[in-house]
C-alpha cells in the first residue's frame, strides 16, 4: 500500500521511467478523463472558483454554483434532446439503475408486480432486480441469441397483464452488442409499460434521442465517456407524472429524488465531458474502428480464435475474444505489466468468474473460460494496438506450447 500523499509528491518513482508503459486496454471498465473536464473540475472546487453548495441560495457564491449545475444539466439535456428538468443527477450508473428499477416497482406495485429485463444485463440491474425477486416481484430474465441480441419477439413474450417495466441495456459492456431499441420502445409504449435503458456504455458513442425514442428512465455515467468517476445521471420522462420513488430521503435536492449535496465539480466535469463525446462521436467512432481492424487482423495470425458478439451490430471500441485452450485468467496475469486487459466485467472486485453476459449467450467449456475483453478509446493510439496484439499473439503461443510440455 503506498500512502495518498507520496502517490503525488513530485520526485519521480524510479521503476516506471526505465520500463515501456502498459498499455491500457480497458475503457469499458472506466476511460481516463479529458484534459478539458479536468480544468473544468478544478475550477469548482477552490475558494477562486465555484466551490460553493449550490442549494445554498442565500448568497451569490452558491447562487453561482448552481447557476452552473442547471447550465450543466441543460447541456446533457440538449445533447439528449430531453427536458433538462427530467434529469437526475447520481453517483452512476449503478445508482441510476438502482432508482429507476426500484423506485419504479416501488411506486408502481399497485398496477402489478411483474418486471423484465434480460441475463446478460449489468450487475447492477441483475442484482436489482434479484433482490426485487426477494420482496414478492416477479422478473423475467431474458436470454439473449447466440450473438447477444434481443428480438423484439422476445420482449413481447415476456410480457404480461402484471408487467409494469422493461429494463435493457444499449450496449453490453462485455461485448460491445448492440441492442436495436426503437421497435421495443414503441411497442411498449403502445401498451403502456414503461422502459428502461441502460445507456453506461453507449452514452457519448451512439446517437441517442429521447424525443423520438419512447424510453421512459435512461441510466448513464459520466466514466464511460471521460468524465469524473462517482456520477451520472438519470432521465425520467415526465419526471412529475411518472412518480418515481426516490431511495434515499433528506434535503430535497434533485426535487427529492436524490437528496444530497450536489457534487458540482463532477456533475461540470460530466457535462463538458459529454459535450466532446457528442461533437467528436464520428471520429472517435471511426479511430475505434481503425484499431479494431488492426487488432483482429492480428489475432487472426493465430489458429482457434473466437470473437464473441454479434460482429455486424457492436461498438467497435469493445472486442470479446475466446482463445483455444487458453484459460483467460493465465492470459491476463501473463500479460499483466504490459497489456492492461480483463475477462467479463470489472464489477466482480478481482475475482476470475465466469462471464454471466457469454453464459446467458449459450457459450460454454473453453469458449468460455478462455473469453477476454480488450476495449479501448480516443486516446488509444495504433503504435500501442499494434504492440499489444503482438504481445497477446506471443503469450497465446507461449502458453499453449507451455500446456503441450
Ligand atoms: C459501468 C457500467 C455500469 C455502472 O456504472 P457506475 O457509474 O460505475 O456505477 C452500469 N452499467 C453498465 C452497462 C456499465 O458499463
Amino acid at each position: 500500500m503506498y500512502l495518498l500523499d507520496t502517490l503525488f509528491s513530485k520526485t519521480p518513482s524510479k521503476s516506471s521511467d526505465s520500463m515501456t508503459k502498459p498499455i491500457y486496454l480497458d475503457y469499458a471498465a472506466t476511460t481516463p478523463m479529458a484534459q478539458q473536464a479536468v480544468e473544468a473540475m478544478l475550477h469548482c472546487l477552490t475558494l477562486e472558483g465555484e466551490f460553493a453548495n449550490p442549494a445554498s441560495l442565500q448568497h451569490g457564491f452558491g447562487e453561482r454554483a448552481e447557476k452552473i449545475v442547471e447550465q450543466a444539466r441543460f447541456q446533457i439535456a440538449q445533447i439528449l434532446n430531453c427536458k433538462a428538468n427530467d434529469l437526475v443527477f447520481t453517483s452512476g450508473a449503478t445508482e441510476s439503475n438502482n432508482l429507476a428499477i426500484k423506485g419504479m416497482a416501488l411506486s408502481h406495485q399497485k398496477r402489478g408486480k411483474h418486471i423484465v429485463t434480460s441475463a446478460s444485463e449489468h450487475k447492477s440491474v441483475l442484482d436489482t432486480c434479484k433482490y426485487l425477486e426477494s420482496q414478492g416481484f416477479t422478473v423475467s430474465f431474458l436470454r439473449p441469441d447466440a450473438q447477444g441480441v434481443f428480438s423484439l419477439q422476445d420482449v413481447l413474450q415476456a410480457l404480461t397483464d402484471e408487467t409494469i417495466l422493461v429494463s435493457l441495456m444499449h450496449v453490453n459492456n462485455e461485448t460491445g452488442v448492440i441492442q436495436e431499441l426503437e421497435t421495443i420502445a414503441q411497442a411498449l409504449q403502445e401498451r403502456g409499460i414503461f422502459f428502461h435503458v441502460d445507456a453506461a456504455q453507449s452514452a457519448g458513442k451512439l446517437p441517442i434521442d429521447l424525443s423520438k425514442t419512447p424510453i421512459d428512465l435512461l441510466s448513464l455515467s459520466a466514466h464511460k465517456f471521460y468524465g469524473a468517476k462517482g456520477v451520472g445521471c438519470l432521465y425520467v420522462r415526465n419526471r412529475k407524472k411518472t412518480a418515481l420513488a426516490p431511495l434515499l430521503h433528506g434535503g430535497g435536492q434533485e426535487f427529492g429524488l436524490r437528496p444530497g449535496t450536489l457534487p458540482t465539480h463532477q456533475i461540470v466535469a460530466m457535462a463538458i465531458a459529454f459535450k466532446i463525446a457528442h461533437q467528436r462521436m464520428a471520429a472517435d467512432f471511426q479511430h475505434c474502428q481503425r484499431l479494431e481492424q488492426i487488432l483482429i487482423a492480428q489475432l487472426h495470425q493465430l489458429d482457434g480464435v473466437c470473437f464473441n458478439g454479434n460482429p455486424q451490430q457492436k461498438l467497435p471500441n469493445i472486442l470479446n475474444v475466446s482463445f483455444e485452450n487458453v484459460g483467460a485468467d493465465a492470459l491476463i496475469i501473463a500479460l499483466r505489466d504490459e497489456v492492461a486487459i480483463a475477462s467479463g466485467s470489472a464489477c466482480n472486485t478481482g475475482a476470475m468468474e465466469a462471464s454471466h453476459v457469454l453464459r446467458a449467450m449459450g457459450i460454454e467449456g473453453d469458449r468460455l473460460y478462455g473469453a477476454v475483453r480488450m476495449s479501448f478509446g480516443r486516446y488509444t493510439t495504433e503504435a500501442e494496438i499494434i504492440q499489444a496484439g503482438q504481445r497477446i499473439c506471443a503469450e497465446v503461443t507461449r502458453l499453449r506450447q507451455l500446456a503441450l510440455e
